[in-house]
């Protein structure tokens, strides 16, 4: 797969190896072309199996923006423990 991750600094898109990289996970990324850092993540949709790309300036910026599908717009459940469905 060959998913292009856009940088929120300088908005230039790169094809990294992300496919190694965890799913649902936060990964610091530093731009190949500004040089800057940059946070991203990204989830499989459930509904689509569309691959969505989240990047944001920071972690924290990130973790606010919602995971919405890109392709047919269906929220992306996590499978960790954060959500407001609390499971004992
Ligand atoms: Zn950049
Ligand atoms: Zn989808």
């Amino acid at each position: 797969m060959s998913l292009a991750i856009q940088c929120p600094h300088c908005s230039l898109a790169t094809t990294d190896v992300w496919d190694v990289l965890d799913e649902d996970t936060v990964h610091e990324m530093t731009c190949q072309f500004c040089k800057k850092k940059f946070a991203m993540t990204f989830f499989e949709c459930l509904s689509c199996v569309e691959d969505n790309v989240i990047t944001a300036k920071t972690a924290q910026e990130l973790s606010e923006k919602p995971r919405v599908c890109q392709k047919c717009g269906v929220p992306h459940r996590e499978a960790g423990s954060d959500g407001e469905e609390a499971d004992f």
